[in-house]
């Protein structure tokens, strides 16, 4: 017994047949294409960057809840990708309370932390910062979120590229990166209104000290390398920094060049 259906395409004309031919391949060609694109976009992420939900979790968790107020701060947190700054692999975990690992035996640290170093710091708009320390380039995005004017120095060259590369393809124009040693600050462009140090020396740079301007704020951990630190705010005061003592911290040391 012969169907209906091949009854029927039977009696299909010739010209009849290539349209349905021509209408399947470009809807097969149409849906290829779509399904590249969603491949393509970052997908591969769990964490899209159109999903903000588990960034601003992130804040509200982590930062919100230890007792960060400073608003402009929180903002900046709720803005900056951080899932851009770290190595594919790790971008599942990019809104967890803890440091990752960048490459290089280096990491990006805890939200929270970068959170609180960035209030401390007591930025305004307009102040010129340095970082050393620029490892993935997230602090610096998180300072260029509240002041046009960010210098960042990194001692290991391939870290400072890369995250050059990162802060420019978000729109991060402005910050300024630097291959070399933190050590030596950036005299060039001394003196800064704040400068945040993101890796442990055993002693306050002195270069450091004087390149941050009367008035000035130096957020910075100091002890001995790979065990605790203590994260200090030093304002510097009639020439003199006064130190106030925060937290204890843990992080990378910072070498010498
Ligand atoms: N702020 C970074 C994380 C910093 S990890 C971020 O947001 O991702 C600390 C970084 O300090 C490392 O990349 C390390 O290579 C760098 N570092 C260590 N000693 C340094 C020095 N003397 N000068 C500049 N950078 C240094």
């Amino acid at each position: 017994m012969t169907t209906g259906a091949s009854r029927g395409c039977s009696r299909w004309t010739r010209p009849q047949l290539w349209g349905m031919l021509l209408w399947l391949l470009t809807a097969c060609l149409v849906g290829c294409r779509a399904g590249d694109d969603t491949s393509r976009a970052p997908a591969e992420s769990p964490t899209q960057p159109s999903d903000d939900a588990p960034r601003q979790m992130m804040v509200r968790r982590q930062i919100r809840a230890r007792g960060v107020k400073d608003e402009r701060v929180l903002g900046a947190m709720e803005r900056v990708p951080r899932h851009e700054f770290v190595p594919a692999a790790q971008r599942p975990y990019a809104y967890e309370d803890r440091p990752l690992p960048i490459g290089k035996g280096q990491t990006i640290s805890q939200p929270y932390i970068v959170a609180l170093m960035t209030e401390l710091l007591e930025v305004e708009e307009g102040d010129k910062v340095l970082e050393i320390g620029t490892g993935s380039g997230y602090q610096a995005a998180i300072l260029a979120e509240l002041t046009p004017h960010v210098y960042t120095i990194e001692i290991i060259t391939s870290l400072a590229e890369r995250a050059e590369e990162t802060l420019r393809r978000l729109g991060y124009e402005t910050v300024q990166v630097k291959a070399g040693d933190g050590y030596l600050g950036w005299p060039e462009h001394a003196p800064f209104d704040g400068i945040i140090v993101t890796c442990a020396p055993e002693e306050v740079p002195e270069a450091l000290a004087e390149q941050l301007r009367e008035g000035g704020r130096m957020v910075i951990p100091v002890g001995p390398q790979w065990t605790h630190q203590t994260l200090y705010v030093l304002r510097k005061s009639e020439g003199r920094l006064r130190q106030k003592e925060v937290i204890p911290v843990r992080f990378v040391p910072m070498v010498h060049g």
